[in-house]
């Protein structure tokens, strides 16, 4: 169970990202934060595994603080939790199944890891995971050799490679077209329900999660605003979310997507990457 706990962050700058923010998410849910542009979204998913180190508040993964955790200890925790990225975050001039190997890199040896030496049953269990995927017969790909939609499933294979405790998904469908993010949604639920581990998905398009999610937490300013499943997102519910409008309008502008596209190579921080590769 994922428990966090009147998180709050304030940026360097002075932004009260987060001001205190608690829930719980257990079983198999899958639960989509929602919310305007610059409601705390992002920073939210990025607290949990403290890529982005929470001000105050506790973070607890099945009894285990991550928020007092050590580095090296943070580390290790992190196995349990699998990241998916908006912009994918794939070794682009690897193969697709070195990608989806990535995933258990946190469970080798330092020397191994190095080595990129996979026991057999990490590249069984590999092949299986893209078969069920849909990249079956993709192993030898190299990464920039596919679309973004194949590149999600690939980030999605990586993902439960891991064997984690629960996944965190920011943006997962940003950069892709409607068809293809309607079908990573059901991807997710669909690993959620088969692994037997929540999903947390950070989401600006309400309508993908009114479809796909168990549950909303909608976010304003750095808070809960409303916390339930999809039918009880009434008119009051999404004004208290989107005070400033209409959440089609928020951020779902195309050309924002087909600027994401581009971004394959070069946007992720350094440490983001690191956990994408399972070495952090
Ligand atoms: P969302 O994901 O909902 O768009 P974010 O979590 O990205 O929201 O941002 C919440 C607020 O924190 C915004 O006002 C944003 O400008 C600010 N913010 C986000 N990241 C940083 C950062 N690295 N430094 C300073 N302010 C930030």
């Amino acid at each position: 169970m994922l428990r966090v706990r009147e998180l709050a962050k304030t940026y360097p700058g002075g932004e009260e990202a987060l001001t205190g923010v608690s829930f719980d998410v257990t079983g198999n849910e899958v639960v989509a934060i929602i919310g305007p542009s610059g409601a705390g979204k992002s920073t939210l998913i990025e607290s949990i595994n403290r890529l982005t180190e929470p001000t105050r508040g506790t973070v607890s993964l099945d009894g285990t603080e991550l928020t007092d955790l050590s580095k090296r200890e943070l580390r290790r925790a992190r196995r349990d939790i699998a990241m998916i990225f908006q912009e994918y975050n794939l070794v682009e001039r690897l193969t697709v199944m070195e990608n989806v190997l990535s995933g258990r890199l946190g469970y080798l040896s330092t020397w191994k890891a190095f080595r990129r030496k996979f026991p057999k049953e990490d590249v069984e269990f590999a092949r299986e995971t893209l078969d069920r995927v849909g990249l079956g017969g993709h192993e030898r790909d190299r990464a920039d050799e596919l679309s973004g939609g194949q590149r999600q499933r690939v980030g999605i294979a990586r993902a439960v490679l891991q064997r984690p405790k629960i996944m965190l998904a920011d943006e997962p469908t940003s950069s892709l077209d409607p068809e293809t993010s309607r079908a990573v949604m059901e991807l997710l639920t669909e690993i959620a329900r088969d692994e037997d581990i929540p999903v947390l998905i950070n989401i600006h398009e309400v309508d993908l999660a009114l479809e796909y999610a168990d549950r909303l937490i909608g976010l304003a300013d750095g808070a809960v605003v409303f916390d339930g499943p999809p039918v009880e997102l009434d008119a009051s519910a999404r004004d208290r979310i989107y005070r400033d409008g209409d959440p089609s309008e928020s951020d779902s502008d195309p050309d924002r997507a087909a600027e994401a596209t581009d971004e394959t190579d070069n946007g992720p921080s350094l440490e983001k990457r690191e956990i994408q590769r399972g070495l952090n």
